[in-house]
């Protein structure tokens, strides 16, 4: 079961951001990394991070400093215009077991280039 209690060091996207391991560079800013997903769900499937020690977003905004929160939400209009969506998107943060997160690193998804469909599945 996913642990955002405390920071764990090891994971996938705390490697992402040490560059131990690759990604496909979208965006960076001084407090803000966004790539690609490995797995996209949708034909433009982005994730945005900070770059600071955040579980989530609860996380984020009980210890972050405004720079942080103000780079980490500018930085999706900044994505979004730069990657030329037209038709809309979606923005999704998954916090802990019922949200369904899986990496225990605040991300956001930015899902474009299609109808995304239902908000949640049944
Ligand atoms: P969550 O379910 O935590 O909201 O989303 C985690 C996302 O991370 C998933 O969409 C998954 O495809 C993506 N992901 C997992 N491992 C990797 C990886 O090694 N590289 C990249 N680029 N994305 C990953």
């Amino acid at each position: 079961m996913i642990n955002i209690d405390s920071y764990d060091e090891e994971n996938i996207f705390s490697k992402i951001l040490k560059k131990q391991i690759p990604s496909e560079k979208i965006f960076e800013g001084k407090t803000v990394y966004a790539f690609k997903d490995i797995n996209p769900q949708a034909p433009t499937h982005i994730l945005v991070v900070p770059k600071g020690k955040y579980c989530s977003l609860e996380d984020f905004l009980e210890k972050a400093d405004d720079y942080e929160i103000l780079e980490l939400i500018k930085s999706i209009k900044i994505i979004v215009k730069s990657l030329d969506i037209k038709n809309g998107y979606r923005l999704i943060t998954n916090v802990g077991v019922d949200g369904g997160q899986e990496v225990p690193h605040l991300h956001f998804h930015i899902l474009a280039g299609k109808k995304i469909g239902r908000l949640t599945s049944p």
